[in-house]
């Protein structure tokens, strides 16, 4: 079927029960690269989520006793599907999340390996033997899920929710972040040519849709990606109903150097993994602590690396080109903080506190010198293209510093010493540990937050379990 009903990328619709729906209220996002206004997108009404649990619900029942190798091979075609519109999938991603090219088709790509990911795995069952009873462990489908999704990889993001998802037997609905829905939504599009209808579906629309589906009576899982303080709206709100809830939060990651490192080299891929897609990454590195003993040489060297950056796509080789904050609300955050820093009178070593408006969400790296512990540059997620770097001398106490924060998703340590590293790694408080590395995440391995950055986790092998229930079944010999 793949191909037969070629989409268009230049119409976005709500898909519920197989079918694509507009809405007489309509929303639409910001290029961030220009502030303007890009295609309309349909608001979902009540009847619509409505509908699509109901649909969801009714899908269900064929869907979770459909045989799994059977799932896997929708799957394959799905990404068949998905593959033949990564030209569409760059473009509008450039424009909805404001990615330079490069960062836009880095995404596109990278999602072919959640499909790889899921290809591979398996549900694991357990049969025990024992004298008066056979036990059988299994994993079951939870039912219908919700994705709540946010705006820095609305691809990456969505398919790692819906693949895990629908290949455990779960029907999903995909709620994108109002900034970022096309790419979302065309995912779901996409998906009508091979599934059955209401098994992917997916709801744009305002502040309240989100609430709507969480406390949905007949929605059984709300898998959530995006800040800490929406997680506990979300964790708190899912109690009524006991839903299933895995939160992927923020995180204020700490990476710790030591002196025995190469600095040129590290410095430039610490520049990289800061600012990556401009700072906008939940396991970006956050807050940057170097030994005292090569802190100038590395704080030059971090400068000439960040400063080489461009915000002209053009003019530098990738991926050292940086994009627009995507929307307006963080765009003024950054500011505010900028304006902070340059108020307390905080080093600058790279880059200015003032932030001149200009044609799109622009605001140019800077780079803090050694500020203050309790500054808010240091305790608080920046989300964006201001990397406080710090000083350290004594190493339990970096690790107390690294771990003074109520995050805890991932973290990075650099030395020579690989089994140095390996052993301050281990007292660190994050979901992920990278040694000589900044945060190259995978599908392949569980991503997860300590402390306030999550609850459960996503992708990995353990990822999919998180979308069944467990049932043991015991069987007795009839005597
Ligand atoms: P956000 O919390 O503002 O919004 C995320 C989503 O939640 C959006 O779709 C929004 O419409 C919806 N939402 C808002 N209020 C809701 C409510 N009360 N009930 C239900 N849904 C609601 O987050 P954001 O600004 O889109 O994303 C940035 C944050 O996401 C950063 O903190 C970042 O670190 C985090 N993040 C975490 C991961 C991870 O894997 N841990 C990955 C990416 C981003």
């Amino acid at each position: 079927m793949t191909g037969k009903h070629p989409v268009k990328f230049d119409k976005y619709f709500n898909v519920v029960a197989g079918e694509l729906r507009d809405s007489k209220t309509k929303s639409h996002g910001i290029d961030p690269s220009t502030k303007s206004e890009l295609w309309p997108v349909p608001v979902a009404t009540d009847k619509d989520v409505e509908d699509a649990v109901a649909a969801a619900n009714k899908a269900f029942v064929t869907w979770s006793e459909t045989p799994f190798e059977e799932r896997l091979k929708m799957i394959k075609e799905y990404q068949s599907a998905y593959e033949l519109y990564l030209d569409e999938f760059t473009n509008v991603l450039m424009k909805e999340a404001g990615k330079p090219r490069v960062t836009a088709s880095g995404e596109s790509e990278d999602a072919l390996n959640q499909f790889e990911h899921n290809l591979k795995l398996k549900l694991p069952e357990e049969v025990l033997h024992e004298p008066d009873r056979i036990i059988t462990t299994r994993h079951v489908p939870l039912g219908v899920v919700a994705a709540i999704c946010p705006w820095n990889f609305p691809i990456v993001l969505s398919l790692g929710k819906i693949l895990p998802a629908i290949l455990a037997g779960c029907c999903i609905i995909i709620k994108p972040s109002p900034f970022t829905p096309y790419t979302a939504l065309k995912l779901a599009e996409i998906a009508q040519q091979i599934f059955p209808p209401g098994v992917v579906q997916a709801l744009g629309g305002d502040d309240a849709l989100g609430p709507t589906l969480v406390a949905h009576p007949k929605i059984q899982k709300v898998t959530f990606t995006g800040s800490t303080a929406t997680g506990k709206r979300i964790f708190a709100a899912s109690a009524p109903t006991m839903k299933r809830v895995v939160l992927e939060l923020g995180g204020n990651d700490a990476t710790i150097i030591f002196p025995d490192v190469n600095v040129g080299e590290v410095a430039s891929q610490v520049a990289l993994g800061a600012l990556f897609h401009t700072g906008q990454v939940c396991v970006a590195v956050k807050r940057i602590y170097v030994h005292e003993d090569i802190y100038d040489q590395f704080l030059e060297a971090i400068v000439q690396a960040v400063a080489k950056m461009s915000m002209d796509g053009d003019e530098v080789e990738a991926p050292w080109t940086l994009g627009p904050i995507q929307n307006r609300m963080q765009y003024e955050k950054l500011r505010g903080l900028l304006k902070e820093i340059e108020a307390k009178g905080l080093k600058l070593a790279l880059g200015s506190g003032t932030v001149e408006e200009s044609e799109g969400y622009f605001i140019k790296p800077v780079v803090v010198d050694n500020p203050p512990e309790d500054s808010r540059i240091v305790t608080e997620e920046q989300f964006g293209p201001i990397l406080p770097i710090l000083k350290w001398k004594n190493v339990e106490d970096v690790i107390t510093r690294a771990n003074n924060t109520k995050m805890g998703l991932a973290a990075c340590v650099w030395s020579a010493d690989t089994a140095a590293a390996e052993k301050v790694g281990r007292k660190l408080q994050a979901g992920s540990v990278f040694i000589n590395a900044t945060a190259l995440t995978t599908p392949k391995a569980m991503l997860s937050g300590h402390k306030e950055s999550g609850l459960g986790g996503e992708w990995g092998s353990t990822g999919l379990l998180s979308y069944c229930n467990v049932q043991v079944m015991h069987e007795f010999k009839l005597v």
